[in-house]
């Protein structure tokens, strides 16, 4: 680390959660120092995704509209799939509050934004300690060197090894996190709009489960980008270490070469193929205090991220909880310095922001998460009385008849069924 060795602010991590930090605190003046293990922000993250826009309108305001946005999603499909068959419910609207964007693109706009607004971003630098002195968070370590400042902001991500490092959280346990995987397959961007049936500037965003994961928890995703679509998975590690038979790139090739999906980009050619955790637990896997002497935790790291199997919100929660961060750090240094009982106002800014509100309201999909069986049942009735209802020989199937024989053979009796839609519903 070449440069002078005091700051007022380290933060270890150029991903959203580091970079909406860094930007909203130079902005008020603080000298900031920003590291990055990668190449550059975003290096390390996975191509195309779909990022919701209110929370970064928050923190950006109108220069969003400089940010590298794709297309913005006016069609959103969610399918179950069984076998070669699929059933789709889908909805289409003139309105979006949310666009696809490669998200190193992302990143390393929002690092830009950052560098602009004051703070040094040095990258290619793996911070491998934080410093702790008498109480106090002090600085962090990458090899010999060594830099301190009053407040350190961790934004490492999911991974978050120097929080283990410093015994505020236990080494991630499979059912905590999620795999997930994923291919951008470029295409061009009047094919994506012929085939998705888009106009121009419009995107699609599309989930799938059931059998295309196995009917491992976890599920499907097809996003439209520009000129490329990103397919892929993202699967429950607890269930997909113990029932995943082959390897998670040959369940996304599967994905590619599904009989109802392969024609949408069957002359496509692969750019980039990658697999990467997400956190899955929400508050379970919360390090006990986000806010310590002179240390506040951020974005995945902290296990703030929201997938509730029909959106993933990673990178919007991540950026939000940076910008809370900083805003927090602001009061803190206003009302005398970077204490845990000054930057405890963190933790109720969050608690009181819709992140937090949304990971503890919403956990209904991670009871689906954990109720396997229900996952594979789900599909199988919907594509089960669809195929009874739509494939007609003689006589015509009655719509209850046909549901009735797919719940059968899907294993639910009908009281259950109603009682756990009813438990699902109150909790999404
Ligand atoms: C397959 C997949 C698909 C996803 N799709 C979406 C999507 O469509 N929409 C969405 O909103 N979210 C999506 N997510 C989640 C989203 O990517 C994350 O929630 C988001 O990037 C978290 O931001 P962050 O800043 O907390 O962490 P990260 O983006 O992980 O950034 C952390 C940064 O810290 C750096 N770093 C880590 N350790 C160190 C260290 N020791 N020293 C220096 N630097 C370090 C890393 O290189 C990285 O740049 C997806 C995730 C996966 C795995």
């Amino acid at each position: 680390m070449d440069v002078k060795n005091k700051w007022d602010i380290i933060i270890v991590g150029a991903g959203p959660a580091g970079s909406a930090a860094g930007y909203t605190l130079a902005k008020k003046g603080f000298d900031v120092l920003i590291l990055e293990r990668g190449r550059q922000p975003g290096y390390k993250e996975l191509f195309g995704g779909r990022v919701y826009a209110e929370p970064l309108k928050k923190i950006y305001g109108n220069e969003l509209s400089g940010a590298p946005i794709h297309r913005w999603v006016k069609k959103e499909k969610l399918s179950f799939v069984d076998g070669n068959k699929l059933v789709s419910l889908e909805y289409q609207s003139d309105t979006s509050t949310s666009f696809t964007t490669y998200l190193p693109q992302l990143a390393k706009w929002m690092a830009d934004k950052a560098s602009e607004a004051g703070a040094l971003l040095v990258e290619e630098v793996t911070v491998d300690r934080i410093l702790y002195k008498d109480g106090k968070v002090v600085g962090v370590g990458s090899g010999p060197d060594e830099a301190y400042a009053d407040l350190v902001i961790d934004a490492e991500g999911v991974n978050r090894l120097l929080l283990e490092g410093l015994g505020l959280v236990e080494k991630l346990k499979p059912e905590q996190v999620a795999i997930g995987a994923k291919e951008t397959i470029k295409l061009g961007e009047d094919k994506i709009n012929e085939r998705f049936g888009l106009s121009k500037g419009e995107g699609m965003a599309w989930l799938l489960m059931g059998s295309i994961t196995d009917y491992i928890p976890g599920g499907a995703f097809v996003y439209t980008n520009k000129d490329s679509v990103s397919i892929g998975l993202v699967l429950h590690l607890g269930h997909a270490i113990k029932e995943v038979k082959e390897h998670i790139s040959q369940m996304v090739e599967k994905l590619r070469l599904h009989p109802q999906l392969r024609n949408l980009w069957i002359d496509g050619d692969i750019m980039e193929y990658g697999g990467h955790l997400t956190p899955e637990a929400g508050p379970a896997m919360m390090p006990k205090k986000l806010a310590l002497n002179g240390l506040l935790i951020t974005g995945d790291a902290g296990g703030l991220l929201l997938n509730v199997g029909y959106t993933i919100r990673g990178v919007d929660f991540a950026a939000y909880t940076g910008y809370l961060a900083a805003e927090a750090a602001i009061e803190a240094h206003e009302k005398g310095g970077f204490t845990e009982s000054n930057l405890s106002v963190y933790e109720k800014k969050l608690r009181d922001s819709f992140v937090y509100k949304d990971l503890t309201r919403l956990t209904g999909m991670q009871d689906l998460y954990s109720d396997a069986k229900m996952f594979k049942a789900l599909p199988k009735l919907a594509v089960g009385t669809a195929s009874r209802v739509f494939e007609i020989g003689l006589e015509t199937p009655g719509i209850w008849n046909s549901f009735t024989q797919a719940r059968k053979e899907a294993g639910f009796g009908l009281f259950s069924l109603a009682w756990k839609g009813y438990k699902l519903m109150k909790k999404m």
